[in-house]
């Protein structure tokens, strides 16, 4: 590929960080998690953070924390990856999806209003994109009825909703640090939240519903421990967090990066009769995680195939998670229920964004797009 879809930024720093945790009597869970949580926690304006293994684990902590299971409902979009919806069956719960907008790809609020039954218990709409999410119609909706908000941020650490950041919003926010995302340690997720109670509950529903982790039981003079609930083993270690702690203050300038390639982009296909770019919002920073341009779905393949023979990696985020063998067979979902979801599912294709692109690669992938013949 002349332009790979992704290529990571990280270097000497990193190097170095893990260099040093790897000097450190504790691999696992112990004092470099608990430096990133608290950086992470003041970048993203939440009171408190936690360190897991993947955003999965975040969301199903979340919600295990939120108490959904069996014969719960929790409204998730059918536009994002199939970790925002599994986690709700890890639970026991069921996933009800609402339909998303058309112009953000955002799950849309008045499709959530529709869609709340006397069984809804949570909604998680997602940052898609990096793009941040509706988030005071979402809150009207959950005081009104209750709910539990959470929060899948996975794609938008950096992202502002009318001037407030990310994790100041909802009652859990969840975030990963898998291999392609903005902030990123190959595998790793935290949560934010404001009650330290559940900072608490959820700390333990990540290890196996210990009393005590694995740092404190090894250190010091050895003291019994129990298990008071059943949890499950998501605690982040060490040398994950270590590899964090040196990108969180080059994420700034990293996300401008990355908006003067969109703005780019943006400009480059406005008047393309072919191909239409999602919006995001005045009142919205996003975090410009993806750049997607929708093509009519008729067409989209044909469009992948050209720009691949042009030597541009993509990736297509997403296929809507209704439409899984899965999800249609264990659930009934059928084609046709979200039709912006459907559209956009079917019509989208991910271009390369990061830092790393040269101003060349960035006219590359501009060039093969306007050269497309659909
Ligand atoms: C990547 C991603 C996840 C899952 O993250 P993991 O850290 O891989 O578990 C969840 N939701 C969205 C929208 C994602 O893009």
């Amino acid at each position: 590929m002349k332009v790979p879809f992704y290529l990571h930024h990280l270097g000497d720093a990193e190097k170095h960080a893990i260099v040093e945790a790897l000097g450190d009597p504790i691999l696992s869970t112990g004092a470099r998690v608990k430096d990133f949580e608290e950086r992470f926690a003041r970048f993203v304006g939440a009171p408190h953070a936690l360190g897991v293994t993947h955003c999965t684990a975040a969301l199903h902590a979340c919600l295990l924390a939120a108490g959904i299971g069996e014969g719960d409902e929790v409204i998730v979009p059918p536009l994002t990856f199939i970790a925002t919806a599994n986690a709700v069956l890890h639970c026991g719960g069921k996933p009800v999806f609402a339909d998303v907008d058309r112009d953000t790809g955002n799950l849309s609020p008045d499709a959530v209003a529709a869609a709340i039954t006397p069984r809804t218990r949570a909604i998680i709409p997602v940052h898609l994109y990096g793009t941040p999410a509706e988030h005071d119609a979402f809150a009207a909706l959950a005081r009104q009825h209750n709910l539990t908000l959470i929060y899948d941020a996975a794609h938008c650490v950096e992202g502002q909703y009318r001037g407030r950041r990310i994790g100041e919003l909802g009652d859990f926010t969840c975030y990963s640090f898998y291999a392609t995302k903005n902030l990123t340690c190959g595998e790793g997720g935290a949560i934010t939240l404001k009650d330290e109670a559940t900072l608490e509950r959820l700390r333990r529903l990540t290890l196996h519903g210990m009393t005590s982790g694995g740092a404190s039981r090894f250190q010091g003079a050895y003291k019994h421990w129990d298990m008071v609930e059943l949890g499950w083993k998501y605690n982040l270690p060490n040398v994950l967090a270590a590899l964090l702690i040196p990108q969180l203050e080059r994420l700034p300038g990293l996300l401008e990066q990355r908006e003067a390639i969109c703005r780019q982009y943006e400009e480059a296909f406005a008047g393309l009769g072919y191909l239409r770019t999602l919006k995001v919002p005045a009142h919205v920073r996003s975090a410009r995680h993806l750049f997607t341009v929708v093509f009519d779905p008729a067409v989209r393949d044909e469009a992948i195939r050209q720009l691949n023979a042009a030597g541009i990696g993509i990736t297509v985020n997403y296929r809507p998670v209704h439409l899984t063998q899965y999800y249609r067979e264990a659930l009934g979902y059928r084609e046709g229920m979200y039709p912006h979801a459907e559209a956009i599912g079917g019509g989208t294709v991910s271009l390369p964004l990061y830092p790393r692109m040269s101003p060349e690669q960035v006219q590359t992938v501009i060039s093969a797009v306007r050269a497309l013949r659909l």
